[in-house]
């Protein structure tokens, strides 16, 4: 699956994308991950990107027309694919959208930044607005991050085995049997499948 996040901070990227499962998944072929930088399609010499807010009012928005160029220019010409615009007031990504998106051979990612983005790109560019949270971000990066893992994890093969797809919701423990005077329940060093099944059932949290 491709992933192109579009956003005026490129390098923000680096280390977490050349850590973690998705170095690896990367490596493997398993996901491509393209980071643009929105300034490569201002059309001044400073890159403008972000203009004042019609109407007056503090801050700086994201231009449709930069958006617009961007996204002709990349080559996003892949059937099965979405747009997507990071905003605090879009749709809530949860486990669900995470699986959705999982399914797609491409996602585009744009990250706003300043006061957000011109309403334009929301209205005429874009799939779907989606948010990762009730607060404001001072950028889409992290959230166009979280969402490329999210979703990465759920392709098959992307985990390797120190990490499982299965959400289990109940305690794990690993040795020392006793740390401090900390213990790990009797019943998961038992041996006995069964109420093991039932411990774990009984303590899964959602
Ligand atoms: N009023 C703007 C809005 O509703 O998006 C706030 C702009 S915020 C300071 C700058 C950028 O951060 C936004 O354009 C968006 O891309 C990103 N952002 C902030 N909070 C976010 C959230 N909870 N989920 C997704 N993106 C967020």
């Amino acid at each position: 699956m491709k992933f192109n996040i579009l956003t005026i901070f490129p390098n923000i990227f680096d280390s977490y994308l050349d850590e973690t499962i998705l170095a690896r998944a990367q490596k493997t072929g398993f996901v491509k991950i393209n980071i643009h930088d929105l300034r490569d399609w201002a059309r001044d010499k400073h890159k403008t990107v972000d203009d004042r807010v019609f109407g007056g009012g503090p801050g700086m928005v994201m231009k449709a027309d930069v958006i617009y160029r961007a996204l002709e220019n990349i080559k996003f010409q892949i059937p099965n694919s979405k747009i997507i615009l990071l905003s605090a007031k879009g749709r809530k990504f949860d486990q669900k959208m995470a699986k959705e998106f999982s399914k797609l051979d491409q996602l585009v990612l744009i990250c706003g930044r300043y006061e957000g983005v011109d309403e334009r790109v929301a209205a005429h560019l874009i799939d779907k607005e989606v948010s990762i949270g009730n607060y404001v971000l001072s950028g889409g990066e992290l959230p166009a991050m979280v969402i490329t893992e999210a979703v990465s994890r759920l392709i098959p093969g992307v985990l390797g085995n120190k990490e499982s797809l299965h959400d289990s919701g109940y305690p794990v423990y690993t040795r020392p049997e006793k740390f401090k005077n900390w213990k790990v329940p009797k019943v998961l060093l038992s041996g006995d499948h069964k109420k093991i099944k039932e411990w774990r059932e009984k303590h899964t949290r959602r």
